[in-house]
């Protein structure tokens, strides 16, 4: 039993952990995002409650602007991934059963679920290597 809150997490970043390889958008965005993934890797039960709107992850983006993301692109990354694995905003479930259902997202229809992404090419470099 976890008596923490669900923590609030975009679906598609659950594909940006996946990926982590130290790189990110400011020294502050990428040492947050090693942080919440690491302690979400540790603690797997870990409640996450899925939101199309900023999480603790852009929490530290330089791309935050406000209460909502500078591109468009992100919401519609968010959006693939919920349509592949039947998820809705609000849901909550264990990180593990997230991992679950969109590590072979990850693995196989990356380009699909993040298109124009700066970080594509890294990410489908490594599809998963960084978190095993
Ligand atoms: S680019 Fe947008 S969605 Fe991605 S972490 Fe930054 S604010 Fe969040
Ligand atoms: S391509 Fe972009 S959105 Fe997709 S997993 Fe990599 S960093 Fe995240």
């Amino acid at each position: 039993m976890y008596k923490e809150d669900p923590l609030p997490l975009r679906p598609h970043h659950s594909l940006c952990f996946q990926n982590f390889a130290g790189e990110g958008y400011s020294g502050g965005f990428t040492l947050s995002l090693a942080r919440i993934r690491d302690s979400l890797m540790q603690d797997p039960e870990r409640k996450v409650r899925l939101t199309t709107g900023p999480d603790r992850v852009c929490g530290a983006c330089p791309h935050l602007m406000g209460n909502a993301c500078s591109s468009p692109k992100p919401s519609l990354f968010d959006q693939k991934v919920l349509a592949l694995t039947g998820l809705a905003p609000g849901q909550v479930l264990s990180f593990k059963e997230l991992l679950a259902l969109t590590r072979p997202l990850n693995r196989d229809r990356l380009e699909e679920c993040c298109p124009g992404c700066q970080w594509l090419p890294l990410c489908l470099s490594l599809q998963g290597k960084t978190m095993n």
